[in-house]
């Protein structure tokens, strides 16, 4: 990760297929496209990559999860149990649909704490949104053990973790529904774009139209087509689906190098006293996008910090100090910061954040170090940083 490091012929290639005949749409203008639609063509390559029915591509891994939530009906006042940890897409969407975000503990495998799941559920559940964080992934056989018990939907972010596996299967692909990120700094990039996955024909065809405007995209006239319910634009265009369909193909490519140098750092780093790496759930495969491992403490994650600062290690979070991915610094959400009214059963609904704690996510996010893995380094250049880092480690603690 990002998938941008290695752009090259084959994305230059189907972009100027586009610019060739100038439809940047991916919908409609059939006399003009000699045959081009990028957009229709990576949908079908995804649903091979990913093993699933349908996929609909959209315009940025937010709308991918606000569309999956929307296809399966998940509205006004429903609680979509979430986790602390993820990135602020997670809950910008539940509560685009005006929906209640109930944020959850995550444990280990810095996804959902199954235990702190099922103890979130009340009457207003729809939904658990599963967030696979840095290249790996929660105790899926847990959660839906758990989804079917409860009849709750089962959503999987899988945008950070694109092409990891679980049981076999592709991350994104277990739940009811996936959702995947294309922006700019994922393993593929198209600049910006997303996609749903499903084996619902139903949440599919919801997908289809919900992303554009509730076209049905019956029939090849435009002006022709009806209705059937509101919509939205989250479409994504041909230009950016373009890049992604290069990128795509080249993903095996791209996991070759992650899982190589994953191996690497872990092969290393995991020889160093206080070090202990993240937990992948039996049957998990990482997609190799990150390197995670754990400290004793947060204080000594901090201290490593600092000396991966000075020691010119770039590339490194602890998340329980970054604005993005944590709760602990998610201010505008815990005030409800916005622009326009939120309603009162929002507001009510998010009341708790004023002073839950989360001990747990604490405890590990607190306690961990993400790299990213460049696909742009060389193996001699990870070995010597692997090197480098076990050195800085040892000398911290
Ligand atoms: C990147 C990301 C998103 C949002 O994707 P965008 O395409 O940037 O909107 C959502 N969830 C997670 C876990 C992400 O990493």
């Amino acid at each position: 990760m990002p998938g941008f490091e290695l752009f090259g012929d084959l994305e230059r290639k189907e972009l100027q297929d586009v610019l060739d005949n100038g439809v940047l749409m991916r919908y409609g203008f059939d006399g003009m496209r000699n045959g081009h639609w990028k957009a229709k063509e990576l949908e079908s390559e995804l649903t091979k990559t990913f093993q699933t029915n349908h996929v609909q591509l959209v315009s940025s891994g937010t709308a991918a999860v606000t569309v999956a939530l929307a296809s399966a009906g998940v509205g006004a006042g429903d609680e979509v149990i979430m986790p602390t940890f993820t990135f602020v897409a997670s809950f910008e969407a539940i509560m685009a649909l005006g929906a209640i975000p109930v944020l959850v503990d995550v444990d280990d495998t810095l996804g959902l704490n199954p235990k702190a799941v099922e103890a979130a559920i009340t009457s207003k559940t729809k939904a658990i949104m599963v967030v696979q964080m840095c290249g790996s992934m929660a105790d899926m056989e847990a959660l839906q053990e758990i989804s079917t018990k409860h009849k709750l939907l089962l959503l999987e972010d899988a945008c950070q973790a694109i092409g990891g596996t679980y049981n076999g299967k592709p991350l994104g692909s277990i739940a009811d529904l996936g959702c995947f990120s294309f922006d700019f700094v994922k393993t593929i990039t198209c600049g910006e774009g997303g996609a749903v996955i499903t084996n619902n024909k139903d949440y599919y065809l919801n997908a289809d139209h919900y992303s554009d405007h509730g076209h049905d995209h019956v029939g090849n006239d435009r002006g022709a087509e009806t209705h059937p319910f509101l919509g939205y634009n989250f479409r994504i265009s041909e230009l950016h689906a373009a890049v992604g369909l290069a990128q795509v193909k080249r993903l095996p490519e791209f996991l070759e190098i992650q899982r190589r140098y994953l191996n690497i750092f872990k092969e290393t780093l995991s020889q160093v006293a206080g070090v202990t790496l993240r937990t992948v759930p039996e049957g998990g495969e990482e997609s190799g996008a990150f390197f995670n491992f754990f400290l004793p403490d947060l204080e000594s994650a901090r201290k490593v910090m600092q000396g991966f600062k000075e020691g010119g290690i770039d590339v490194c979070w602890n998340y329980y100090d970054n604005n993005w991915h944590y709760i602990r610094k998610w201010e505008h959400l815990k005030a409800l910061k916005s622009l326009f009214p939120i309603s009162k059963e929002v507001k009510d609904g998010l009341k708790y954040l004023e002073n839950k704690t989360f001990e747990m996510s604490d405890h590990f996010i607190g306690r961990n170090i993400s790299c990213l893995i460049k696909l742009s380094w060389t193996e001699e250049e990870v070995q010597e940083r692997a090197k480098k880092m076990a050195e800085i480690i040892t000398q911290k603690l």
